[in-house]
């Protein structure tokens, strides 16, 4: 009898334990299928981001800032380490405009190529730049040339950032046609969409091509945000 009491207890707590890790299994792997690359958003609503990769630049940012203040629009800037140390001013700017400063590593180099102790290093000396120009701490991160492997993006994890790409390239880096680059962004943009744009040389089409594109985009009912906001409307794939 004892016995018999003992086994279906045991079969109690063997159907308990499998259900809670069941649940803990759908909860992680939610939870990293959300921390993994983000490349889009999947939502419904007309929501992007507007991102902008290796700022600050003197002539460039300026530029650029100009025409979001013009049209009420923030953007995450993915800034270069290197690039606001030249620049610090810039960056307050933004800060004080309302944009989100977010991490692009130190140089710029392939994080995929460097040894993690590098990788540390690059997340290190960006960082403490940031808190020197009293910038709020990045929660994302973008690395450089997209280039990526399981090892950094854990890294970048354990240090508080969710890595982030892109699911439309504006072009601009390559320096063509303002409308070439307007082009680009309308033909593949969709809800969730986090578009691709450059700061980091001289000169760009980069600040004409985003005031067309932001005016094209809210006629059609999209509204522009930051990547911390535009992360609230992520949604549960079935
Ligand atoms: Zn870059």
């Amino acid at each position: 009898m004892q016995s018999r009491l003992r086994r279906n207890l045991f079969s109690i707590a063997v159907l308990v334990i499998g259900a809670a890790c069941s649940l803990l299994y759908e909860v992680t792997a939610g939870l990293e299928d959300k921390n993994q690359v983000i490349k889009s958003i999947p939502t419904a609503h007309k929501v992007v981001a507007l991102t902008i990769d290796d700022g600050p630049h003197n002539k460039t940012t300026p530029e650029l800032l100009a025409v979001l203040k013009a049209k009420q629009v923030k953007a995450t800037f993915f800034v270069l380490g290197i690039n606001a140390e030249a620049h610090p001013e810039i960056i307050v700017q933004a800060v004080g405009d309302g944009h989100e400063i977010a991490c692009h590593a130190f140089s710029h180099q392939r994080l995929n190529r460097l040894t993690q102790a590098e990788v540390n290093g690059e997340f290190d000396r960006f960082e403490s730049l940031l808190q020197k120009l009293a910038a709020p701490s990045p929660g994302f991160f973008r690395p450089p040339d997209g280039a990526y492997n399981d090892a950094l993006v854990a890294l970048a994890r354990q240090r508080g950032y969710i890595t982030v790409l892109w699911s439309v390239d504006a072009g601009d880096w390559r320096q063509p046609p303002v409308d070439t680059v307007v082009q680009n962004v309308l033909k593949q943009v969709k809800p969730g969409a986090i578009i691709l744009m450059h700061d980091g040389q001289y000169p760009l089409p980069t600040a004409q091509a985003a005031a067309i594109i932001i005016d094209k985009l809210q006629s059609q009912g999209y509204q522009f945000l930051i990547m911390s906001d535009l992360m609230r409307y992520y949604e549960e794939r079935e």
